[in-house]
């Protein structure tokens, strides 16, 4: 018996949740090349946008990241300046969080898509038979 993709590979990864084998991106996360989404898995053929404006969904899930993201990074500026939080601290944390927006965005677009299709797609399932070179 073949050995099976976990779906945490494929979540990590980013690979098709029908055969946990084809990318669903072209390019690398932070690469020179800017990463596009496939139309189709290179592997089984699954359609990823399965209906049209599908992906719209992603930017709630990408929205909620931010949200937890920024919240951290706030969080965190405070702890490491020695709760620094005076008027003049204002330009302290904008710089901080508008360089983690910047900095996270490639992540954000990747991983929201990649949450969207793996769990919040029930039209989606994994196909065994696919999962194989
Ligand atoms: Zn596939």
């Amino acid at each position: 018996m073949e050995k099976k993709t976990s779906k945490l590979y494929a979540i990590v990864h980013s690979k098709c949740p029908h055969c946990r084998r084809g990318d669903i991106f072209t390019g690398s996360l932070y690469g020179f090349n800017i990463q596009h989404t496939n139309t189709h898995c290179p592997h089984c053929g699954q359609r990823f946008e399965i209906e049209p404006g599908y992906f719209y969904a992603a930017m709630y899930i990408s929205y909620a990241m931010n949200c937890a993201e920024l919240i951290t990074l706030s969080i965190a500026t405070y702890i490491l300046s020695g709760g620094y939080l005076e008027f003049d601290a204002f330009w302290l944390y904008v710089g901080v969080i508008f360089t983690g927006t910047l900095l996270l965005s490639p992540f954000n677009y990747r991983y929201s898509r990649v949450i969207l299709l793996h769990w919040l797609s029930p039209k989606i399932k994994y196909n065994a038979y696919y999962d194989k070179p």
